[in-house]
Parts: structure tokens; sequence; C-alpha cells
């Protein structure tokens, strides 16, 4: 058999695959620099739907039939988190670097469990920038993510591990002198209360604090709550400020937290999903003061950094003690003693985490960063929380807008009110209002319910969003709300 005619997974013809991938740049590239003349959002057609229901097939394709496939049914129906005009949930809009980082890193292939070889140490130097960003000390460790949830969860588990008095890991929740709590605002986001939960602590365990009238922690409560459920044989071991709430942006007090951690010798995680990057904004720098001083920070890349999804990160100051919650090395994994060869790397990630196989996410962030530098990073932040405040004045000069909450970071909540509306019926039109600013493909908002108000929710993590995009979706809204009334 000739070699031509083995078979592998290889292109069966290399300089048609070649040609292929060279139109799949350039296609890319006219997507993403066009990104603006398309509607925000487009339904999936009954069609595409069913087409995408057929079984996975058996025999091979043309690799050119298949791109075409990708071309007519999954490009055109995109979430649409590069449209200059999406403000949904709180998602980054997506560097061009990127997303070729992402894809240079699937040509390498690495696994970054851990062993010798460069991609951990690309990981390495990320976490290290971050670690220099937050203000942690140089011996701080770290690890990439999916995200905010895994992030968080990691904290979490740290903190639990090593902050309630014996050992955890090896005993078990069942074994503690009381229930274990951790400690978080009403608007703490759920994949804090989700890992809670998953470290066997039950919701019961995830102990929430009311807010002030601008949605920050109420610090004597939370001093209240903790004093209370220690008398009551409880075991208090954690705080989890927000520094940037899902709701409206709101940061805590952070240095009002480390003092009561200190104090009270309970761990100070941050979830800094949103905001803690927001620390490379000049004029938000000093709202996250204190942060600093936190035990641990999870916070994410995919949102205000706009990394491609998925790319996240978790601080802890105490090394040892992460490395101590989640090293467990059998002997199939054993690393070498010998001086040289593969398996010879100090840098083992999956010491860190839940993961043993880890993609070269750390790649994609890499390169953005290089591209652009921390400074333009911090400058695109600034820019969305004054474009914040831009449309926040936008709506209070109109007659029938009213913002429903404070602006925190780059959050907007807002709703149409024309008066004299049952709020039930008030809340039906503004949601009738965003689903119609969605399917005319206008803008991209969410929404959310605050003291039982329904209202649209503007969250700007968006570096191609300009003034007229703002007022582009304030005359939408005023429209539509008069028509649908
Ligand atoms: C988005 C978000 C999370 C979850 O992060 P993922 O990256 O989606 O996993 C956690 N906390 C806050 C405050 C968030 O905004």
């Amino acid at each position: 058999m000739s070699d031509e005619h083995y078979e592998t997974l290889d292109p069966e013809n290399w300089p048609e695959m070649r040609q292929l991938a060279h139109r799949m740049v350039d296609d890319a590239m006219d997507y993403l620099q066009s990104a603006r003349e398309r509607p925000v959002w487009t339904p999936v057609p009954d069609e595409v739907r069913e087409r995408l229901k057929a079984p996975a097939p058996g025999e091979p394709s043309d690799p050119a039939r298949v791109y075409e496939e990708f071309r007519q049914d999954i490009l055109p129906y995109p979430m649409n988190t590069t449209h200059p005009r999406f403000w949904a949930w709180y998602m980054g809009a997506g560097t061009v670097m990127g997303a070729l980082g992402d894809f240079l890193a699937a040509v390498m292939n690495p696994n970054l469990g851990g062993a010798n070889h460069v991609a951990p140490l690309v990981e390495s130097q990320v976490i290290g920038w971050l670690r220099t960003m937050m203000g942690f000390p140089e011996d701080a460790s770290g690890l990439l993510t999916s995200g905010a949830s895994m992030a968080n969860f990691i904290g979490i588990a740290v903190a639990r591990n090593t902050h309630c008095g014996y050992d955890v890991r090896r005993k078990g929740v069942l074994a503690a002198p009381g229930p274990l709590t951790v400690y978080g605002s009403t608007e703490l986001h759920s994949c804090n209360q989700k890992a809670v939960e998953t470290l066997g602590m039950g919701s019961d365990g995830m102990r929430y604090i009311r807010v002030h009238s601008d949605y920050t922690i109420d610090l004597k409560a939370l001093e209240q709550k903790v004093a209370k459920d220690r008398k009551a044989g409880m075991i208090p071991f954690c705080v989890i400020a927000t520094a940037g709430t899902i709701n409206s942006g709101a940061i805590d007090d952070m240095n009002a937290i480390a003092d009561f951690c200190q104090r009270e010798k309970l761990w100070f995680h941050v979830d800094g999903a949103i905001g803690a990057v927001a620390i490379l904004a000049d004029h938000v720098r000093d709202q996250l003061s204190g942060m600093e001083r936190a035990d641990s920070i999870a916070l994410d890349l995919h949102k205000w950094m706009h990394i491609p999804f998925e790319a996240g990160c978790i601080l802890i100051r105490d090394a040892s003690a992460h490395h101590d919650s989640f090293s467990l090395v059998p002997e199939y994994l054993e690393r070498s003693s010998e001086p040289g060869g593969l398996a010879s790397g100090s840098l083992w990630f999956s010491d860190y985490g839940l993961q043993l196989s880890r993609q070269f996410r750390a790649l994609k962030v890499w390169m953005s960063i290089k591209e652009h530098g921390l400074a333009r990073f911090g400058r695109m932040i600034a820019r969305n929380v004054d474009q914040a405040h831009y449309l926040g004045k936008l709506i209070e000069s109109t007659p029938q807008l009213e913002l429903t909450a404070p602006i925190g970071l780059d959050i907007v909540c807002f709703r149409f009110n024309p008066g004299g509306m049952e709020i039930e019926a008030l809340n039906q039109l503004n949601q009738a209002i965003l689903v119609s600013l969605q399917e005319n493909g206008i803008a991209a908002p969410s929404y959310t319910t605050l003291n039982g108000e329904y209202c649209l929710r503007v969250a700007i993590a968006n570096h191609r969003s300009r003034p007229e995009d703002f007022d582009a979706l304030v005359k939408a809204v005023t429209e539509l709300g008069r028509n649908i009334m």
C-alpha cells in the first residue's frame, strides 16, 4: 500500500484543504468587519432546526461541502455577541486575535494538564499578568478556567478545605462540628450557590444578606447574621464580595469586608466576574480598593476583556492551600524524576483544579493582550462606563423613560413608563418592547426584575458600541412603547 492510501484523519488533498482554510479566514474577516451591517438577532428557521436533528453520517464528505453547510445553516443565526448593539446578560464582544489564537491553540493541540512543554509557560505568564493587575503577591497561585462559575467554585472549595478548622478534604463536610456556612449579598450570582451546594453545604449553607438601595451588601446585617449563626452552632468560614453585581453592576465595599473577614477570621473571596478587570480603568479603580486584600478572586476574561468564550481565572493568595485542595497524583500520572524529558516539568495545572486535560485557552488571552496592551483594554472599559452614563442621561431626558436602578459600572436598568399603568400591565408592556427590539434586529438588551418591576437591562461590555447606538436604542424603545401600548 502506498503512503497516500494509508487512512488517517488528515486531509486527503492538502492543497485543497489549504485553499479552503484560506477561504475560511477571508470569510471570517469579512464577517467580523461587517458586524454592524447585520441585524443583531436572527431567529433559526424551522427547516434549519430540522436539519440540525439529522443523525451522524457514517461516511466521509467533502470538506468544502461541510464548510458550505456551516455557512448556510450555522453562521447566519448567531447569538451575535460581536454586534455593536449586543448588550444582553453580560458578555464580551470577542477579539479577532483571540479567535485566531483559539485556532492556533487547536493547531498545536497541547494538553495543559501539565508536563514540560511551552504552553504551561504561556498560561503561567498570563496568570502572572492577571496577578499583577489585581495587586496580588508574586507567590499567589492561579488557574485559567472556563469562566467565573468554575473560578468561584475553586475559590470556595479552597476556602472550605483550609478554613473550617479540620481536614475537610479528608473527612468531608459530615465531620464538621456544625453546618458550614458562606455569606454573600442577595445580589450574589447564582453560580456561587451552585458551588456551595456542590461542595456539600446545601443551599441552606449559602447565607444571603440584604442590600442597601444601591444594591451593595449591608455590612451591619452581615455582622449580625454571622454572629447569630455562630451562636446557633454554625461554622461560618467565607464571605463572598461581589465586584460588579449581575443585575446592576454594584460593587460591595471591599475594604469593609476585608476588615470584617480579618477580624472574624473568615476567608475573603471576591466574585469579580464583571468588575475585577475594571481595575484597568482609571475612573473605576478606586471603587475596587480593598479587592487586593482578598484571599481569592474569581474573574472573567470573556466578559469585559472580550476574549472569545471560554476564559476566566481564579487567583489564590495562598498557593499551597490551592495546591493542597486539588493535587492528587496516582501512579499513572507520576511525574518523572529524571532531569529532562516531557514528563519532567514542574508546572502541573491539574494540581490546581478539577480538570486533568485542559485546553490551551491561555494562547488567545496572551495574543489579545500582546496585541492591544492592558492600557487599551482599560480605555475600552472606561468608555463603556461613560456610555452607560450617556445612556442614563438620554433616558432621564426622555419623558416616558425612567431609570429603575442606579447605574453601576456599565449596566443600565430602565423601562418605558407612560404613567398611570398597573404594574402588571407595565411589566408586560416592557416585556413586549424587549422582544420586539430583538425580533426586529435593532438591539439586544436583556431584562431583569428589581423589586418586582420588570426592566430592560443594558450591559455595555462591548468595544464596538458607539454613541449613536444608544441614540438608536432610546428612539426604538420610545417608538415601540407608544405603538404597543
Ligand atoms: C457571569 C457571572 C458569573 C458566572 O461566570 P461565567 O463566566 O458565566 O461562568 C459569576 N458571577 C457574576 C457576577 C457574573 O456576572
